[in-house]
């Protein structure tokens, strides 16, 4: 007799799982496209021909989507957080000073991983729904004269964009620090350049931008950065993460750990889909989607969170009205629509997700729906046929410019 006795009142899955699924239009993880979700399925052997085969194209298309010839580019059995990690891990040296530019949730996270390590860490505040600026950047590289500098590219949490990104990463260049840049929820949904704009390690997560799974991430580190990298001499505390280890599985075709091989075919089938419909195409796609649906969320009677000069298209902060409640808000739209949103981590706002397919037409138009509809439902003052009306025609507009279809 076995001490704990089996379970008997489990469910199985089909039984939990509703047989009409949600549309999932919040902040991640996002819906995935049917190749993406067939290779998931699959197991195959973590080391041989097949899987070098499938590892050299995965390396080859991460380049494209990375914007560099880096042949440092990793992959990581892990969520965005665990690419964070081996940035920060790998590049920080205990006693180092870590200036982290931290705009709200998550790169206050780079900071806290910072810390852990035991980086002497100042942290560059920007005001809530601000992005942050080059000058006072540079004000503070003079001050502190950190090694590393960690910033967010999209910083999700509060749906703001540092759009400066560029200017930030030239300017720590200059000064001859490291910069880490968390691009998850942006990468391949807007311009990243790593190699142009001399970023030295650049993270991203698979659910986000990708449309791809959770729990296999990716990381691209410069040539600057992997010099940094191998010239270490102590060992670090972190044997997953450590980037060399990692480079043996990578690179060298060896055993590092036992690759998490179905995400890796996941990840490999979402980013051919992103080298076959092209960057600039998909920037294309995603600016006009998030742009219309932020124009038919406007006219519907809504604000946007942040104001547009910091505003971030990958992800749409709405400003909740006085007395309706974020969560009563999300119960009603998953329950009577069928759509689920994000609510936040601080701010009175809730959040529609525009990465991946979540930056398609049709997903568009329910999302919307979804969101006036169900504030009519709790009180709100909102014109519903108002905001569907200027949603479609600023997609027109965008259409009939562009030529698309
Ligand atoms: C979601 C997110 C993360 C964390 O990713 P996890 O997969 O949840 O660990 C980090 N940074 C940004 C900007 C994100 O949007």
């Amino acid at each position: 007799m076995n001490s704990v006795s089996a379970p008997q009142d489990i469910i199985p899955l089909n039984q939990i799982l509703p047989e009409d699924p949600l549309l999932m239009m919040g902040a991640g993880p996002v819906p995935i496209p049917a190749a993406v979700a067939a290779a998931n399925a699959i197991v195959i052997n973590h080391l041989g021909p097949t899987m070098n085969q499938v590892i050299e194209q995965v390396k080859t298309m991460s380049g494209y989507v990375f914007q560099t010839n880096s042949q440092h580019i990793l992959g990581v059995a892990g969520p965005g957080s665990a690419a964070m990690e081996m940035a920060i891990v790998n590049l920080v040296v205990p006693g180092n000073t870590v200036l982290s530019i931290c705009n709200g949730f998550f790169s206050n996270r780079l900071a806290e991983m910072a810390d852990r390590v035991g980086a002497d860490v100042q942290r560059l505040h920007i005001e809530d729904g601000k992005c942050a600026d080059p000058d006072d950047v540079k004000k503070a590289l003079l001050k502190y004269k950190p090694a590393i500098v960690t910033l967010v590219q999209g910083e999700t949490s509060n749906t703001v964009f540092n759009r400066h990104l560029p200017a930030i990463a030239k300017l720590v260049s200059e000064y001859g620090a490291l910069i880490i840049v968390d691009a998850v929820c942006t990468l391949s949904t807007m311009p990243l350049e790593s190699e142009k704009w001399g970023v030295d390690a650049v993270i991203t997560g698979g659910q986000k931008g990708l449309a791809s799974i959770p729990g296999v991430s990716l990381i691209a580190f410069s040539d600057k950065a992997w010099q940094h990298v191998i010239q270490r001499t102590d060992i670090l505390h972190h044997w997953c993460l450590d980037a060399k280890l990692a480079d043996q599985f990578w690179y060298q075709k060896a055993y590092h750990y036992t690759a998490p091989v179905s995400g890796i075919l996941a990840i490999h089938e979402a980013l051919r889909l992103i080298c076959a419909e092209s960057l600039e195409k998909r920037f294309d796609r995603h600016q006009r989607c998030s742009l219309s649906l932020q124009t038919g969320i406007e006219a519907m009677g809504l604000k946007l969170y942040v104001e547009p000069d910091s505003r971030l298209n990958s992800v749409v902060g709405i400003a909740l009205p006085d007395h309706i409640d974020g969560p009563e808000l999300l119960r009603l739209m998953s329950k009577r629509h069928r759509v689920e949103i994000s609510g936040s981590f601080g701010p009175r706002i809730v959040r529609i997700g525009q990465m991946g397919e979540q930056s398609r037409t049709h997903n568009l138009f329910r999302a919307l729906h979804a969101l006036g509809s169900s504030m009519q439902s709790l009180g709100a003052s909102i014109d519903l046929p108002g905001g569907v009306a200027a949603m479609e025609s600023s997609l027109h507009e965008y259409e009939k410019s562009r030529g698309v279809e």
